[in-house]
């Protein structure tokens, strides 16, 4: 399909130049050999708007819109569009139709799904630019740009006196987790992200842009499986007041001795069966932490309260009363939750240090002491110590206020695991020496999650699309329903039969 050759890349990169201002001139490209040369930037290039960018690999900034998060199966990519509107976005995947180029929406970057390396070269549309911002005059919805970053949504909200459930950590794209569902600080009140879209403009693989609204039967499919049918431009979602600025942290860490007692803890006094407060949530990180424990990994519990400004000791004193090796209480608001529980813009979760970062994700309902003892034996024996490969590892338990999602119609969106209450996944971080040790990190990390889930004791394994492995089933990504199933390959079929949108999570 690319036999024909249009013109040499060197000729091409300095011909877009006026139009993308994209840096130094590009050094000579050798001569192409792969299918990426056979695509014809300058023909695509013409008709884009004067705002669309294009970086070739040469260009100094290709790498600073390509960086991944992850770099296990990362995908490749030969072309960078920063599309410059909608327009853009409908025109570039129009001709990446018409040619067969592979295509990929980039926004936070930091989708790390194994199936993203299925994508050996082609372009990246990268959203960057699509970042605008409009409340509306009821003040009920905001409309973003399909780009809109997670932090820069939720302080320009804050600026005007709103807010709106977005992902808790503040580099990751708004729309990126939304997709797959998107859990969030607000959840507890009005569900999942994925639950405020009131309508979506999508631009499907042959570039028809369509708005998706209540009565679309796509927007089903958007809600918890939208990778999977085109590349959201923009979203009008609902907004609430702000009704309660202040937020408090307790933050108590325990040595690995005290897994059990601290999750018996953690289901008595938080989860209470599946009765958790809309107002509190608590993580935990397994992690390293030499000043606090040298030889195994400590866990680190945040408990989080909404509209306090210290977390009411009903919730807290039961861990104080194991004994732990520290506690923080800290006061502030919602903005200050980030970099609280280590997600903020300049926290280390957030850097690209060119790492693999896999995550092994599980839901469950409640915590098993007995797994638990199991999964952290195995965890510290694999990850111990500041010389271990694996020192940075973070095995995170994150207990979302739930209420909010259940008291959602669990049929009425692609997302299928609303029962579920705690999303567990250990997250193992390691520079990588090649694809020996990536089998035995997978190895390990399934080992892990197995062990969870034989504590569940439910055959059925419960996965998050946005932190999976990669090599889960669908059934484990978008339920074990047969009509979910039926009914998401049929919107597939329906909207793109050909696969265009295929990298992430794919349903067929
Ligand atoms: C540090 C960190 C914190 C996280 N925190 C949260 C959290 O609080 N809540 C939560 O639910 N998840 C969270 N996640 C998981 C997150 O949902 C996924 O990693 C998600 O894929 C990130 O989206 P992105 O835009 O940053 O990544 P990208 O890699 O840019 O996007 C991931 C995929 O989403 C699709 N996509 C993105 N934008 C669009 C669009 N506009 N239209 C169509 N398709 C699109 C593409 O298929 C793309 O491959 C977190 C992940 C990390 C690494």
């Amino acid at each position: 399909m690319f036999a024909r050759f249009l013109a040499p890349l060197a000729a091409v990169a300095s011909s877009i130049i006026p139009l993308v201002a994209c840096g130094p001139a590009p050094a000579p490209i050798p001569l192409p050999t792969t299918p990426a040369s056979g695509i014809d930037v300058q023909a695509f290039a013409k008709q884009l708007s004067k705002t669309a960018q294009i970086f070739l690999p040469n260009d100094s900034q290709f790498t600073t819109y390509t960086v991944r998060w992850s770099n296990l199966d990362a995908p490749t990519v030969n072309v960078v569009v920063l599309p410059g509107n909608e327009q853009d976005v409908s025109k570039i995947v129009q001709f990446a139709y018409q040619k067969n180029i592979p295509i990929l929406a980039y926004n936070g970057h930091h989708g790390a799904l194994t199936t993203l390396g299925k994508m050996d070269y082609g372009i990246a549309i990268n959203l960057a630019q699509l970042n605008s911002l409009k409340i509306a005059k009821d003040k009920k919805t905001v409309t973003v740009g399909g780009g809109i970053n997670s932090h820069v949504l939720t302080e320009q909200l804050w600026a005007a006196g709103k807010q709106t459930v977005t992902g808790t950590c503040e580099c990751v794209s708004y729309l990126g987790p939304a997709l797959g569902g998107g859990h969030g600080w607000l959840q507890g009140h009005h569900g999942l992200i994925s639950d405020q879209f009131v309508s979506l403009n999508i631009v499907l693989a042959t570039g028809e842009v369509k708005t998706i609204n209540q009565s679309s039967d796509l927007m089903w499919g958007l809600k918890g499986a939208g990778h999977n049918f085109g590349i959201v431009t923009s979203v009008t979602s609902k907004i609430y007041d702000i009704e309660h600025s202040n937020w408090a942290i307790e933050t108590i860490v325990f040595g690995g001795d005290k897994v059990e007692q601290v999750y018996d803890a953690a289901n008595k006094h938080l989860i209470q069966n599946g009765t958790q407060s809309a107002d509190i949530h608590q993580w935990s990180y397994w992690l390293n932490d030499a000043t606090l424990d040298a030889d195994k990994p400590v866990i680190v519990v945040y408990t989080m309260q909404e509209g306090v400004d210290a977390v009411d000791s009903v919730y807290t004193q039961p861990f104080k009363d194991i004994g732990p090796l520290a506690v923080t209480p800290e006061a502030g608001t919602y903005r200050d939750l980030g970099a609280w529980t280590n997600i903020a813009l300049d926290s280390p979760p957030c850097q690209d240090f060119g790492f693999n970062n896999p995550r092994f994700p599980i839901y469950i309902k409640n915590y098993n002491g007995t797994a638990l003892r199991a999964a952290y034996d195995l965890y510290a024996s694999a990850i111990s110590g500041a010389d271990n490969p694996y020192t940075n590892s973070i095995f995170m338990f994150e207990d979302y206020a739930t209420g909010g999602v259940r008291a959602i119609d669990d049929r009425s969106s692609a997302f299928a695991f609303r029962s579920d209450r705690v999303l567990a996944a250990p997250l193992i971080i390691y520079d990588s020496t090649g694809a020996a040790e990536d089998a035995s990190v997978a190895k390990l990390g399934n080992q892990l999650r197995e062990i969870i889930h034989q504590g569940t004791q439910q055959s059925e394994l419960h996965t998050y699309v946005n932190y999976a492995y990669g090599t889960e089933t669908t059934q484990q990504w978008y339920g074990y329903d047969a009509w979910r199933q039926e009914r998401l390959k049929a919107l597939k079929t329906k909207y793109d039969p050909k696969g265009k949108f295929s990298f992430y999570a794919p349903i067929l």
